[in-house]
């Protein structure tokens, strides 16, 4: 059936991507000169958080010392605590190098070594000869990585003429005879509706760290391309694994990139006690994030933070030299200067973990194929970036692998695309295809405010409980309350009115449905965190201290049903590293 849009707000290309960050533009621009894309984004695309990015995109170029890419699959399995997909850290690993060269070529502006080579720099977790000692793998552009990468990959996609519709919200996902066909969108700069009618659809909708109330995260990152699918039957996976990172600004949660530590930055104690190495022997400051986070939070606990509520610590950077930090730190001394006030070459800054990324998301396989259940892909329906799980970064993401994670898989997910697309036929768009965000938009716009329900206090209240309840440690009580009361908010929900009733720039109204799409994640990550009785990476129940193979060595899934959530399971590939204790 056509659709019922105007002729001006329907729109066909073989390929539709939703995000024009990293994962989003990679895949486009594989597509670009070969296929008709479309790239629809809620953000101009150059704010898309890809662009805030600091630290690193890493790659076993071996350019400073000796590395491989197998020693890099090594440590993103066991930095994943082994709930990673090996085949999928392969992929990664092997196609990493390549992936850097191609962005060198497009003209990305890393940051060199004297002799002229991509400079690179050590983080979190990753090894030399599996494990030994940290080894400098991370290239970077000083700490602007990935606005540089957003930068190029844009460019890139504005070069091969992608059709860019920028400032489009989407608001639902179309299927019809079991194909994805499309996509409905919101116009923000009109308030209309508007179809795109497809062979193949691609999702790079990026995290929600928005969930919790201090975080990492854009306003933006509200789990929009997660939930979408979600509420028309497509599942989860690991929606639990939301990692903490270690060095978030105190209370504003703005990150200090791990870069910072890599460049030789230090977390200490109220007593000014450099702590880590008490827990990490070998790697110290540089073990992985969900370990330092749990490190934070013990230290905390046994009151030793600093500050009046003994409850943050601190970065001391002050013996990295003032123009090592301008050359290597610039934006990250700036943030520290300007939202704490303090100088880094002379003062300690006060951090707490911070909610930083979904390590869970859209099942997929390594081509981006999105899994309607623990293997099935279906068709023309892909995921890459941040929304996607693969899953390459099992139950913690190492820093820099992100990054990587983007331009591998957003890579792969474009060129399967485009290779699918160049077979099948245009399935035509299910019956009423706008119907159902029609309906949204008009509820929301003709709600009275005389029985409503305010989105910024439901908001608050979501984001608050779920940094208490559902963060860095859990425990079945704190879930089951948290359960509680996002039925509470669920319900509440369905009585949110808005004040602002206009067409343009409605930003009340665009809020208000990314409220939804949150609570949905938190109910989906409350879910997961409850039924996983174990400890494993980011996800750490006190009443469960101990990783549970036995039982837990799989990933979870989680479906949207008329009669309530259903679990299920998906197993763990394992190829080439056996489940070993993790030790750092
Ligand atoms: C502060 C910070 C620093 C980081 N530093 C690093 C680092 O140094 N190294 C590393 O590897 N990783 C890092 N990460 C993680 C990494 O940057 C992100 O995981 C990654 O950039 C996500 O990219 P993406 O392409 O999946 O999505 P994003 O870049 O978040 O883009 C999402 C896109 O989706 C669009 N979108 C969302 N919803 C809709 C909708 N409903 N309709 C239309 N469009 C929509 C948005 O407009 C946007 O264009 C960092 C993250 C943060 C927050």
């Amino acid at each position: 059936m056509a659709s019922e849009a105007r002729p001006e707000n329907y729109h066909k290309h073989d390929v539709i991507v939703v995000g024009a960050g990293g994962a989003g533009l990679m895949a486009a621009v594989q597509l670009a000169g070969h296929a008709d894309v479309a790239v629809i984004s809620k953000l101009y695309p150059s704010r898309s958080h890809t662009g805030a990015a600091q630290g690193g995109i890493c790659a076993a170029l071996g350019n400073l010392e000796e590395d491989h890419w197998e020693w890099h699959m090594f440590d993103t399995v066991k930095g994943g605590d082994y709930l990673t997909d090996q085949d999928a850290a392969e992929v990664l690993a092997r196609e990493a190098v390549d992936a850097i060269i191609e962005l060198e070529h497009m003209g990305l502006p890393f940051s060199r070594t004297p002799d002229g080579k991509i400079a690179q720099r050590r983080f979190g977790g990753h090894t030399r000869n599996y494990g030994e000692g940290p080894v400098m793998r991370s290239c970077y552009a000083a700490d602007r990585t990935g606005h540089m990468i957003l930068q190029t990959l844009y460019q890139q996609g504005i070069k091969h003429s992608v059709n860019f519709f920028d400032e489009f919200q989407v608001l639902d996902i179309l299927f019809n005879e079991g194909v994805c066909c499309g996509v409905v969108a919101y116009a923000i700069r009109t308030g209309e509706i508007h179809t795109f009618h497809g062979k193949a659809v691609i999702f790079a909708t990026g995290g929600f760290g928005r969930v919790y109330s201090v975080t990492s995260n854009a306003m933006a990152l509200t789990g929009d391309g997660v939930a979408i699918p979600w509420r028309r039957g497509i599942p989860l996976e690991d929606m639990e694994m939301f990692q903490f990172h270690p060095t978030g600004i105190y209370k504003l949660g703005i990150l200090l990139s791990e870069a910072a530590r890599g460049e030789g930055g230090i977390v200490r104690n109220s007593e000014e006690e450099a702590f880590a190495k008490r827990y990490a022997p070998t790697l110290a400051d540089l073990a992985p994030r969900d370990m330092m986070s749990r490190f934070i939070y013990q230290e905390i606990k046994e009151g030793r933070g600093a500050g009046p509520n003994k409850d943050y610590v601190y970065l001391d950077l002050r013996h990295i030299p003032y123009d090592v930090q301008e050359a290597k730190l610039p934006d990250i001394t700036e943030f520290i200067r300007v939202y704490l006030g303090v100088d880094p070459t002379k003062e300690l800054s006060p951090i707490q973990p911070t909610a930083h990324y979904a390590m869970g998301g859209l099942p997929t396989d390594v081509d981006g194929r999105v899994l309607v259940d623990d293997r099935t892909a279906l068709p023309g329906f892909y995921a890459a970036g941040e929304c996607a799980c693969v899953s390459v970064h099992g139950a913690n993401r190492l820093g820099t692998n992100s990054l990587v994670d983007l331009v591998v898989f957003g890579r792969r997910a474009g060129k399967h695309a485009l290779d699918f697309v160049r077979h099948a036929d245009l399935v035509p768009l299910p019956a009423n295809p706008e119907g159902f965000a029609r309906d949204q938009v008009e509820r929301l716009l003709s709600r009275g405010a005389g029985v409503s329900e305010k989105a910024g206090e439901i908001r608050q209240t979501l984001q608050v409980e779920m940094f208490d309840k559902a963060s860095v440690v859990r425990n079945e009580q704190g879930l089951k309350e948290m359960h509680g009361i996002l039925l509470d908010l669920q319900h509440r929900y369905q009585r949110v009115a808005i004040d602002d009733h206009t067409r343009t720039y409605n930003t009340d109204l665009l809020e208000a449905i990314e409220l939804g799409y949150m609570l949905d994640c938190a109910e989906c990550i409350v879910a997961g965190a409850l039924a996983r009785q174990e400890s494993r990476g980011a996800h750490y129940r006190e009443d469960y201290p101990e990783r549970d193979d036995v039982n837990w060595l799989k990933h979870t899934l989680v479906w949207k049903t008329s009669g309530g959530l259903r679990h299920g399971s998906r197993p763990v590939s394992i190829t080439r590293f056996q489940p070993k204790e993790r030790k750092y």
